[in-house]
């Protein structure tokens, strides 16, 4: 599916570059992830509107104040529009004072605007030249909210891309992919690479979840 250029006139989104080509910490990551720590997420949920962050707050014991989002296959299909029962819930977040930073490597869309437009331009989405799973640009993303890591929770899919936030310092929550309904098979055999990969890591994770009697919220 092909995106309408961004409007570049919100201060919420301006230029950006894709972050979607191959970079040193994208070939590094599966190493990095083979160390049980950095492979690791406080919470595993089935659905994004599953997260609920004063549970999680009471669960773990934290204090949770921002979050970094994924927007593909995390609260929109693959290069979707962002699904609506989504929108309304990072916007309830929003109401409750979460600040929210819209993370990913595609390049900035106006598929966010819906967001945006919902919590008053109060969602803001970060572009960075570092992509994921990258952890400067998970670092920038905390600066944005003036929040410590501490703080901050990364909501994404993929331990690939999203779980580099761990090395942030930053707790990692897992939702389960969204499927992409219709898409091309030939657009899916492309990414089966990528597919495979976050498969097997998910999984790996899983086991280190078993195997070293880790916590771990399941909804
Ligand atoms: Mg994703």
């Amino acid at each position: 599916m092909s995106m309408t250029p961004l409007t570049p006139n919100t201060d919420n989104i301006n230029q950006d570059i894709s972050r979607e080509g191959l970079t040193k910490e994208k070939l590094l990551q599966p190493l990095y992830l083979l160390k049980p720590s950095n492979n690791y997420a406080v919470a595993k949920v089935q659905k994004f509107v599953h997260m609920r962050i004063e549970d999680l707050n009471e669960l773990l014991g934290k204090e949770y104040e921002g979050i970094i989002l994924d927007v593909d296959e995390c609260v929109a299909p693959h290069h979707g529009e962002i699904l609506p029962e989504n929108v309304e819930h990072i916007a309830s977040m929003v109401q409750q004072g979460i600040r929210v930073v819209i993370f990913s490597n595609m390049k900035a869309s106006d598929r966010y605007q819906s967001v945006i437009d919902k919590t008053n331009g109060k969602v803001k989405v970060h572009m960075s030249k570092h992509a994921k799973p990258d952890s400067r640009g998970f670092t920038e993303c905390c600066e944005k909210m003036e929040l410590p890591p501490e703080k901050v929770m990364m909501v994404g899919d993929n331990f690939i891309t999203d779980g580099g936030a761990i090395r942030a310092g930053i707790d990692f929550v897992k939702v389960e992919p969204i499927k992409t309904e219709n898409e091309p098979i030939g657009k899916k055999l492309k990414r089966l690479p990528q597919l495979a990969t976050r498969w097997f890591y998910e999984k790996l994770s899983n086991l280190y979840d078993k195997i070293l009697k880790r916590k771990v919220i399941r909804t």
